[in-house]
């Protein structure tokens, strides 16, 4: 048997291959998280979680690393300050932030904060959105691009913060928009900077394909754009217009997509440039992917491509025809959201039963004396004592067949229940046998592969996939999912994680493997009264906002840390999850009423000497103890 080693568990999650360098395993055999790709430096997480826990700080917590989010601003700024050296190109890069991706006040803080090297700007697609990006943008220089749908009162904000001297672009999505802004931007008697969003043919990958091709929601048709430019001249408003944005999907898994977009979106901007636009930026939009499973693949959860190879391409694309057309090359713009967030956030919380353990029945002795067992139960004792390499696949069939039979002879009223448990245990004792056979064979016959599932346990972990990863339940999102303690032991259990909702949808059974996606997610087994904590990784985009409050599952504890040379991390807010009166009060239940509903009828109790005064207010102080306490679950 090869001796385990942190290394193996390496390789069993694939954590080298998703880490993107910001996580490793340590001596200890604890997950560690580095401020920047391949830093010396880390925070341990089990220490991490331990000293929060002692800080009163319950899990699930979700853990948020600011550092991080400035790693992945350099890292795509490097990557396009590289690739227009490489292409000697004539203009500039400039990120803007997509703030529907993460809008956490602290983020968007600290990407403006890091962003400032990089004059990063911010996107927003509707009123709220708009109205952060204007508090953040007050007294600094930070542009700010509008996409989305946009209403009279949103057009309006946008015209007067312009007057106000705020640096903003509103795009065209729809010809009645600009019909809109053209009239009020006379009423108010201002000049916008004006952008066409156009629907490429162009389509992307995976889940989101549809947000580009001609049936795509947003954006102006050709034929559009030549109206819109017609009713710009018309009104003597072109020299407005200078910016060009296309956005093909968000997770794009092939660079070819990429690159066919770009052609296109290209010759958009230089055909426009030819009927004297005055075009200054093209805008590719988000796009830029995440390799979430590590496979480097353009399997929906992966990408075929590093965000160096993603910016040399862009670059080069739009260079090659702008020389060949004979036009000046724009500035580039892109708004790369789930690039820059996904990987700053981390939840990890307690499992809370790896099943099937310490309570699990044994009927060991039943295999010393057969006598008493149905003549089919027997049969499976024989199968389990007498099995071995060359019998394996005739012991499976049998073994299913028997478990079948012992079913029906129990519905006919032939088995009774203690054989029945028997059959039951003998199956799994058997599954575990032919797997720990089947586990040394190089050649695995083709019909066991997928047998190991019947050995998969459910284990309960303390969180809500609908709050934490919705994207795991809405769209088969797959994210990184690992043990952050005793990696240099091997894992004992194959199992699914299960979260808290009373959904049978809230089980997650795809995980990140050593080959890809697996079936289960190997775990240790839990030992009495240990706790054994599992990370939730790369889940700082979308995850956070479009997190749901099933079962009345609120907010998780988040903390924000930040890496201390010192101190090893720095705690820098705490922010408290939501409280059960919270979660009621989102659905207009006040805690106060329920109690005074539990008191009259306690108060009743007593007089009918139902229940003891001591026994009421007991009661009474539990109930007022849970209403502040966390939605999740406790000791
Ligand atoms: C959602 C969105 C983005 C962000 O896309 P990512 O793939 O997360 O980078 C950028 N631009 C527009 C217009 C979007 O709608």
């Amino acid at each position: 048997m090869e001796k385990w080693s942190t290394a193996s568990s390496d390789k069993l999650y694939n954590l080298s291959n998703w880490g993107a360098d910001l996580f490793s395993i340590n001596r200890k055999g604890n997950v560690c998280v580095h401020p920047s790709p391949n830093s010396k430096y880390s925070i341990d997480l089990r220490v991490l979680i331990d000293d929060l826990i002692k800080r009163k700080i319950k899990p699930p917590i979700l853990l948020r690393f600011m550092d991080i989010l400035e790693g992945r601003i350099s890292a795509i700024n490097r990557a396009f300050k590289g690739a227009i050296s490489d292409n000697e190109y004539p203009a500039q890069y400039r990120t803007f932030y997509p703030i529907k991706v993460n809008q956490q006040r602290q983020v968007v803080e600290a990407i403006t904060e890091f962003g400032k090297r990089y004059n990063i700007g911010l996107e927003v697609g509707s009123k709220p959105e708009l109205l952060i990006a204007i508090s953040f943008a007050t007294g600094k220089d930070i542009p700010i691009i509008c996409n989305g749908y946009k209403d009279k009162a949103f057009i309006e904000t946008v015209l007067y913060a312009t007057r106000l001297g705020y640096d903003i672009t509103i795009v065209v999505e729809k010809l009645f928009e600009l019909e809109k802004i053209i009239a009020l931007a006379r009423e108010i008697g201002i000049s916008p900077k004006l952008g066409v969003r156009v629907k490429l043919s162009s389509k992307g990958t995976g889940k989101w394909a549809t947000s580009g091709g001609d049936g795509a929601k947003f954006g102006l048709r050709i034929s559009e754009i030549m109206t819109a430019i017609e009713l710009l001249r018309e009104e003597h408003m072109l020299e407005c217009l200078n910016l060009l944005h296309f956005h093909i999907g968000s997770q794009i898994t092939k660079i070819d997509k990429i690159k066919s977009a770009l052609i296109e979106g290209t010759r958009v901007y230089a055909e426009m440039c030819k009927l004297g636009v005055n075009l200054e930026y093209v805008d590719i939009g988000g796009g830029l992917g995440v390799d979430y499973d590590g496979s480097k693949s353009s399997y929906f959860s992966s990408v075929n491509y590093s965000v160096e190879e993603y910016a040399n391409d862009v670059v080069y694309q739009i260079k090659n025809i702008c020389d060949e057309v004979g036009v000046s090359c724009p500035n580039i713009i892109s708004e790369s959201g789930r690039a820059i967030v996904a990987h700053y956030s981390v939840l990890v919380t307690n499992v809370l039963d790896t099943s099937a353990q310490s309570l699990t029945p044994d009927f060991e002795e039943v295999l010393d004396s057969t006598e008493t067992l149905a003549p089919t139960v027997k049969k499976l004792v024989d199968i389990y004592k007498s099995i071995d390499r060359h019998s394996l696949r005739e012991d499976y069939h049998d073994t299913l067949q028997l478990i079948q039979e012992a079913v029906s002879l129990f519905n006919l009223g032939y088995l009774n229940l203690h054989d029945r448990a028997v059959a039951e245990w003998l199956c799994f004792k058997i599954f575990q046998k032919i797997n720990s056979i089947v586990e040394r064979l190089k050649l695995v016959p083709e019909e066991l592969q997928n047998f190991q599932l019947s050995l998969r346990q459910t284990c309960f972990a303390n969180f809500s996939l609908f709050q934490s990863i919705p994207d795991s339940w809405a769209i088969d999102q797959l994210f990184p999912i690992m043990p952050i303690q005793r990696l240099q032991q091997k894992p004992e259990i194959n199992a699914s994680i299960a979260d808290i909702t009373c959904d049978s949808d809230g089980e997650i059974t795809s995980f990140v493997g050593e080959n890809g996606r697996t079936k289960f997610l190997p775990l240790h087994r839990v030992k009495k009264n240990e706790d054994y904590f599992i990370g939730f990784f790369l889940i700082g985009a979308y995850q956070e906002i479009l997190g749901d409050m099933h079962n009345l599952f609120g907010d998780t504890n988040a903390v924000h840390v930040t890496f201390n040379r010192k101190t090893g991390y720095k705690i820098d807010t705490v922010i408290s999850g939501d409280a059960v009166w919270e979660s009621l009060k989102y659905v207009q239940y006040k805690g106060p009423e329920i109690l005074k509903h539990v008191r009259d009828t306690l108060e009743k109790s007593v007089a009918s000497r139902k229940i003891s005064i001591e026994q009421s207010s007991h009661f009474i102080e539990l109930l007022d103890r849970t209403l502040v306490s966390y939605t999740y679950m406790g000791e």
